[in-house]
């Protein structure tokens, strides 16, 4: 695999550019972050490819078109902070916490929590916090959050999350039923009231209630 991991990471790119990723803080982040380390082990060869791929817990790893498409929506800053609900693999937290100042990213499986941690200890990532939790819950005591990302798809929007959103925020999340059709959705927080967006067709695993009581 080694000799082709150059030419994999190449195409990855030219992928994301071909399907319109132009946001140039978001390409360097996709570029930096090394998916591999993210996928199980007999996955490795297939990190590079754009699709989804499954990980621990009967959960997925989003494909990198939709990682790059959801944080090209959140409009990131360097000063910002950001909550993610659904850590799974923490490659989407990953991207973020190379262009935003700090992330906390909530998941309900403590096995992919602490798996995550140790990835991020490893890679060398600090800004960013994992918290096994329920999601729908947020983290009302570090609230309010410049952007919030949703990576599991809820059935209707969460109160709590657009509460916990700051003034100008900007929420994305996948809504729809846990067979689809979903939809991306972005909600901005506005002094008008909230604005809504209805954009791509997606496909995610569930956002389901509650601290997973499975390990
Ligand atoms: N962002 C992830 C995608 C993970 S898939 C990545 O880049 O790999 C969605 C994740 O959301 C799963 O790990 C699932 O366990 C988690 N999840 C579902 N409902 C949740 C909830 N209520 N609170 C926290 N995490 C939740």
């Amino acid at each position: 695999m080694a000799p082709n991991k150059h030419l994999d990471r190449m195409e990855f790119m030219l992928t994301l550019r071909r399907r319109g990723i132009t946001d140039p803080a978001v390409l360097r982040a996709m570029e930096e972050v090394p998916r591999e380390m993210f996928v199980p082990d007999n996955l490795k060869p297939q990190a590079y490819e754009d699709h989804a791929l499954p990980i621990d817990c009967g959960q997925t790893i989003s494909q990198p078109y939709v990682v790059a498409y959801m944080t090209e929506l959140l409009e990131l800053q360097t000063r910002h902070r950001v909550l993610e609900i659904g850590t799974g693999s923490g490659y989407q937290a990953a991207v973020i916490s190379r262009i935003a100042a700090m992330v906390v990213s909530i998941e309900r499986y403590r096995t992919l929590a602490e798996r995550a941690r140790k990835i991020f200890d490893m890679i060398g990532y600090t800004n960013i916090e994992v918290i096994t939790g329920d999601g729908f819950e947020g983290a009302p005591q570090r609230a309010p959050f410049d952007r919030i990302i949703v990576t599991a798809a809820a059935e209707t929007i969460p109160d709590n999350l657009v509460d916990q959103l700051g003034e100008d925020g900007i929420l994305v999340l996948p809504l729809g039923p846990r067979n689809g059709p979903q939809d991306i959705v972005r909600l901005r927080k506005t002094a008008e009231g909230i604005k809504r967006e209805d954009l791509i067709a997606v496909r995610f695993v569930p956002l389901l209630p509650g601290q997973a009581k499975e390990l």
